[in-house]
């Protein structure tokens, strides 16, 4: 993960437009044209894996996920009762989850959907997935030929922020969705007041684990590029236990230190981490499109087409 000035930076993968340096956000690039927000670093395919090793969901960005399943169940089920409003007769529907970690929210869209499969980078997290919940995850990679096709619904749970290269990722998915398909995802809200007012120290901004900061505007136009009408954008509260309240604070973008990890794992022993508090500092967003067809898409795609004078 390094960040090397000497290295022309890649096109805004919202509009193509160019990134510069950050001005109140050191360490990230912004594009001059939209004014989307990414991380200023190239990280390799490699280093990710790494990066979402066991480690990831024990110690890294959870103090342990496993631990959290009934928060982070009940986060889920919100989330599938918002989807549930936007897709007709779901029971004979599709749907495929991206980033779908230990497998909770599939075991929950399994019983609403006709048929509900899944993948996730973690090796770790796939087993718990199949084993213990016997849900349909495996541990691919989306943008690899035949993996994920076809489905009527596509999910990404505060996963875009994760990925190096998210445009490919929608479209991808907006070239293997079924007719008329529904595309929902969680992210951070750059655009937010509170990321606004947080600034650098806003909780989300911690690359490279995330590396992409969207707005509902830069959201809604990468969306509308590969041709998906957005329907629905909502700001929904989260429910935390108090362990991952505890574990955010000390270890989410610090520094590692000795003294950071011995108190989170201190934290992730007390009696009372198990507590759940819902916060809504309505900075996340919950987004949902549909895909146009084809003759209906008339958004243009960026760059706009030069027109001769
Ligand atoms: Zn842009």
């Amino acid at each position: 993960m390094k960040r090397d000035a000497r290295v022309v930076r890649p096109e805004c993968l919202v509009c193509s437009g160019s990134l510069g340096e950050h001005v109140k956000l050191p360490g990230l690039a912004r594009c001059a044209d939209c004014g989307f927000v990414t991380a200023d670093m190239t990280v390799s395919d490699d280093e990710l894996e790494q990066l979402y090793g066991a480690d990831y969901f024990h110690g890294g960005e959870y103090s342990n996920y496993i631990l959290e399943a009934p928060t982070l169940r009940h986060n889920v089920e919100l989330r599938l009762a918002s989807l549930a409003k936007c897709v007709e007769n779901a029971r004979a529907k599709s749907l495929f989850e991206i980033g779908c970690a230990y497998g909770f929210f599939l075991d929950l869209a399994r019983r609403a959907f006709a048929r509900a499969e899944g993948i996730d980078i973690s090796e770790d997290a796939v087993r718990y997935a199949r084993n213990t919940l016997g849900v349909a995850a495996t541990k691919a990679n989306f943008l690899d030929h035949g993996v994920g096709e076809g489905f009527d619904v596509y999910c990404l749970w505060d996963t875009i922020e994760h990925l190096r290269e998210p445009g490919r990722y929608i479209e991808k998915i907006a070239s293997v969705i079924a007719p008329g398909g529904i595309l929902a995802l969680t992210t951070g809200d750059i655009g937010s007041l509170n990321a606004r007012l947080r600034g650098r120290r806003w909780r989300m901004i911690h690359p490279p684990s995330h590396l992409h900061y969207f707005s509902s505007q830069t959201l809604t136009r990468l969306l509308e590029r590969h041709g998906f009408e957005v329907i629905m954008v909502e700001h929904p509260g989260v429910a935390r236990t108090l362990r991952m309240i505890i574990t955010g604070v000390l270890l989410l973008g610090k520094p590692k230190s000795r003294w950071r990890a011995s108190l989170a794992s201190f934290a992730n022993r007390l009696p009372f981490g198990d507590w759940s508090v819902s916060l809504n500092l309505f900075d996340i967003m919950y987004v949902i499109a549909r895909k146009l067809p084809s003759e209906q898409s008339s958004i243009p795609r960026y760059p706009m087409p030069l027109t001769s004078k």
